[in-house]
């Protein structure tokens, strides 16, 4: 046994294996199979890129059984979280505050609390290299947002669960909701049996925040740069800026309404088919392609695999 173990050793040194650190993930949320398809692409592109962190995501009871399994080889867990398991005064708060939706669910992330620290990552970013780095930072850490710098950006974020935190952002989420929440999120229509609601989507940045208020001032080494959460709209709002820096792009985030998922990919020729609503700048359609080649190259199959099992049921 011992000279098993020294052989690993020697072999692992050699390979220059990174040790698995296990008490520290990137975390990740998709309440339904759509959103799913973003954080599958996620999860690869921190595996293409050897992360020694766990990967762990976060879904809601939305979120097929087919889809699970698939999530559960990308990912280390799969988690579900239940609104409806939150304390009766939780969820009393949250069903007077319709625009926090989703938000709710992403705070769950604080309650992780087996990881000692975690990267939180959008279901719609990707990562281009090995950002295991991010680990060195504290709690609160995000870069700036684009349109509003004295915020940060809520898509990608450093923080250390603690259910003593979580349960300080619910009652902060209680009592004061987002700015950000209404009227300012994507809206859902969603067609209940006897009307319409409507459902908001975003908030979280808002909640964010309002509650981690000192970011913008307090400590420079909690701003995380911004080609860790690079919009991929700033590759046409600051062309020269994107020119000299872009190379150097570590995270895309692909925010706003139009998601890589929505758009059409060809699997020949490989290239986002740049449809008429589309006004992507070439850069912008080199990442939608780096997207698709990873959904296409190591997603698709799983997919493929999973609807054979399926059918054959
Ligand atoms: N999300 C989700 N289901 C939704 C909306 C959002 O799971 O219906 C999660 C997902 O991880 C997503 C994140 O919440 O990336 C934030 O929403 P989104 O990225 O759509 O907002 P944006 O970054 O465009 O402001
Ligand atoms: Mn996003």
């Amino acid at each position: 046994v011992g000279s098993i173990a020294a052989y690993t050793a020697y072999k692992n040194k050699k390979l220059c294996f990174k040790p698995r650190v296990t008490d520290q993930a990137f975390v990740t949320l998709a309440t339904d199979d759509v959103y799913c398809q973003g954080a599958l692409v996620l999860g690869q592109s921190l595996r293409n890129n050897n992360t020694s962190r766990k990967l762990a995501v976060l879904i809601t009871p939305e979120v097929s059984s087919g889809i699970r399994s698939v999530l559960r080889s990308v990912f280390d867990e799969v988690i579900e979280v239940d609104v409806l398991d939150s304390t009766d005064s939780v969820h009393l708060a949250l069903m007077q505050r319709p625009e926090l939706g989703v938000t709710f669910t992403k705070l769950h992330c604080w309650t992780l609390t087996h990881y000692s620290k975690c990267v939180f990552m959008d279901a719609d970013t990707l990562v281009l290299c090995n950002v295991d780095e991010l680990f060195d930072r504290e709690e609160f850490s995000a870069a700036p947002d684009s349109g509003w710098p004295d915020c940060f950006n809520s898509g990608v974020f450093v923080f250390r669960p603690s259910l003593k935190t979580y349960n300080r952002l619910l009652q902060f989420a209680a009592e004061h909701g987002s700015f950000d929440g209404k009227g300012q999120g994507v809206r859902k229509e969603v067609q209940d049996s006897s009307h319409a609601i409507t459902e908001y989507r975003g908030g979280d940045q808002g909640l964010l925040n309002s509650f981690f208020s000192n970011w913008a001032t307090a400590d420079i080494g909690k701003h995380l740069p911004f080609l860790y959460n690079l919009s991929s709209s700033s590759v046409y709002t600051y062309v020269p800026a994107f020119n000299h820096f872009g190379r150097d792009a570590k995270v895309v985030h692909f925010l706003g309404a139009t998601k890589p998922w929505n758009y059409k990919y060809n699997l020949q020729t490989k290239r986002v088919t740049e449809d008429g609503t589309t006004s992507g700048s070439f850069n912008q359609l080199s990442f939608l392609a780096l997207w698709w080649n990873i959904y296409s190259a190591s997603i698709l199959p799983l997919l493929e695999k999973l609807q054979k099992m399926q059918e054959s049921e």
